[in-house]
């Protein structure tokens, strides 16, 4: 599946045994390769040029070698902010951009990735919520986070988080951190009216003061904050006014 473009493409029964086999090899196989080069071919990997694409190749191999699953769940395209750069709303249709993972999916990922993990012999593993607004499903983060207490070794888990930082509250923030939720990816950009600009709720309403606030509560919970600012042609040589 395309996350960025929404599609699905039913694969060949033998490009699925080479992708399950790809799963259990500790070093890449030639037929691996092959069926990234097709991917490549479907369009469902983009690479600019032949560089990038060795790059990509030498990255697996890197993966493939480190002994960490690292897993992104996508929880929604849904956001209640609309940021000017965001890549998410021009290429997602409305009625998908309502949806969420259920669930049932987020919880079987949690098996797949047990799974793996015992026939690899991975000891860690990552969990990093993303979206859309992540927060928007707080109900099945919760229920992950309970799962993979139970299923994984918490020395060697690491759960990350990249949010908008609204729908965070003290409550949450407790909640969060005491089921093993210790980094937060947030994004400033800048002072408030350099923020609230590029970065309005849906409803037109500036974010900066309730992200900061929410940003000082998760710090003062312990939690680690990896703070993005995102700088382009319009706002690099912005000063604040
Ligand atoms: S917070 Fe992220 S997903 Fe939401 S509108 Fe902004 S860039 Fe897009």
């Amino acid at each position: 599946m395309s996350t960025l473009f929404l599609s699905v493409v039913e694969l060949e029964p033998r490009y699925v045994r080479l992708l399950d086999h790809c799963h259990e090899q500790p070093v890449i196989a030639k037929e691996d390769l092959a069926v990234l080069h097709q991917l490549r071919h479907l369009g469902l990997a983009h690479f600019q040029d032949e560089n990038e694409f060795a790059i990509a190749l030498q990255q697996i191999e890197e993966w493939r070698r480190h002994k960490c699953l690292s897993v992104i769940l996508c929880l929604t395209f849904a956001c209640n902010f609309r940021c000017v750069y965001c890549y998410e709303k021009s290429s997602v249709v409305s009625a998908a951009s309502k949806q969420v993972m259920s669930p049932e999916t987020a919880l079987s990922t949690l098996g797949w990735m047990n799974k793996v993990m015992h026939a690899r012999g991975i000891e860690s593993a990552r969990i990093t919520f993303f979206g859309g607004e992540p927060l928007i499903c707080y109900d099945v983060i919760r229920k992950v986070l309970e799962r993979s207490a139970s299923l994984f070794d918490s020395t060697h888990l690491e759960i990350n988080m990249s949010t908008n930082g609204s729908l965070l509250t003290p409550e949450r923030i407790t909640t969060l951190y005491s089921r093993g939720l210790r980094r937060l990816q947030l994004t400033l950009d800048g002072p408030p009216e350099i923020h609230d600009r590029r970065r309005p709720m849906a409803s037109g309403r500036g974010t900066f003061q309730r992200v900061l606030d929410n940003l000082i509560e998760c710090l003062d919970h312990g939690m680690d904050i990896d703070l993005l600012t995102v700088c382009d042609d319009e706002n690099i040589g912005m000063k604040r006014s």
